[in-house]
């Protein structure tokens, strides 16, 4: 019989924690819910640790480490947005906790050091691209992998080549076709960013080097990314773009949780497309795959610099163009830095710094 595992959420209010909760929810002879964060609003959960408030509260840290590295917790599911997950992250890992990650910045931001935490056990995705390749390469060895192809839905623009990017609004950008997600990632969908995010995020998870990870426009997100072996075979993974399917699979390894998102009628899935990036149009995952490739805190700048970019224009104070216009610009500037975590940190700080002085400039 299997041991029921205790899962601790780092962020239950978003749309990552609640689907968590659901999936827990649903096979309690397996999941139990150990303890959650969320933010203020009031608790409706029975949980041993139920804390909340914000990170960079001094009391709020405190307890949210003391509840990952409890010798009862199991897995530790990492979904508050950006750069403070991954303090929490490193405490899990360190103390020796499974780790289903659905904060991309934290591998990002200092994957390496992460992944070296992470040791033989590795880290669970839940990002649906990442699960999808983590499926397609379970018996695999690394060296039959000749790439990793990630699939993009291409966000609300890439079907609307005459559209003038310039004057596009908030609302049409926040207008994602095909997943509904919280605000910072639907708008980094449609720059982009978000694609050039998740190949960093791939290159550290399956250690694969950037120049064999590549992304592809597939509009109807059915197949979530694929996997091509040295002997030519491609293994592609389908299914509802629905994110109880890669938290399942993340909460559930190695084991399956039966029924977690209803199956996929292929009858209904009509014709799969794929196109290849325009990167000139959206030049985000050339600008990700270059700063990742220069390394010394780089990527740290470039996700910072987004994500301060991305609420800029979420407060319409720039267009939207000038979102990667000023990562750009951002990492032109940076200096350059080490690896290690506090110079790591220290280029987040540069960057939102550097950022916001300029804001007065970025504008139009
Ligand atoms: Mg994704």
């Amino acid at each position: 019989m299997t041991r029921v595992i205790n899962v601790a959420i780092l962020g239950a209010t978003g749309s990552i924690g609640q689907q968590t909760l659901d999936v827990i929810d649903r096979n309690p002879g397996r999941l139990r819910l150990f303890g959650l964060t969320e933010g203020t609003r009031s608790a409706r959960r029975s949980a041993e640790h139920l804390i909340q408030g914000q990170a960079g509260e001094p009391d709020f840290d405190a307890r949210v480490h003391a509840m990952v590295t409890d010798p009862r917790c199991d897995l530790v599911v990492v979904a508050i947005p950006g750069a403070r997950a991954l303090a929490p992250t490193m405490a899990a890992l360190e103390a020796g906790k499974e780790v289903a990650l659905a904060t991309k910045e934290v591998l990002v931001m200092a994957g390496a050091l992460v992944m070296k935490a992470a040791g033989q056990r590795g880290i669970r995705p839940v990002d649906s691209e990442h699960s999808a390749i983590w499926q397609c390469l379970w018996g695999e060895r690394r060296e039959s992998i000749r790439r990793l192809i990630i699939t993009a839905s291409g966000g609300p623009f890439w079907a609307h080549p005459d559209l003038d990017l310039d004057q596009v609004t908030v609302e049409q950008a926040l207008n994602h076709p095909r997943w509904s997600m919280g605000p910072k990632v639907t708008i980094d969908s449609a720059t982009m960013m978000n694609k050039g995010l998740e190949m960093i995020e791939a290159h550290h998870l399956f250690g694969v080097p950037l120049g064999q990870i590549e992304v592809i426009i597939h509009p109807q997100s059915a197949v979530h990314s694929l996997v091509e072996f040295v002997d030519g075979s491609l293994k592609a993974q389908i299914g509802r773009p629905d994110m109880r399917l890669p938290i399942a699979v993340a909460l559930g390894y190695p084991d399956r949780l039966p029924d977690a998102v209803p199956p996929t009628a292929l009858d209904e899935l009509g014709p799969l497309e794929f196109y290849p990036l325009d990167e000139d149009r959206f030049p985000a995952v050339r600008l990700a795959r270059s700063a990742a490739q220069a390394g010394g805190g780089r990527p740290a700048v470039l996700n910072a610099a987004n994500e301060e970019a991305v609420n800029a224009f979420l407060a319409r104070e720039i267009p939207f163009t000038r979102i990667i216009q000023t990562v750009e610009r951002t990492l032109e500037a940076f200096p350059g830095g080490d690896d290690g975590l506090e110079d790591i940190l220290e280029a987040d700080r540069w960057a939102r710094a550097y950022v916001k002085s300029k804001s007065g400039s970025l504008k139009p």
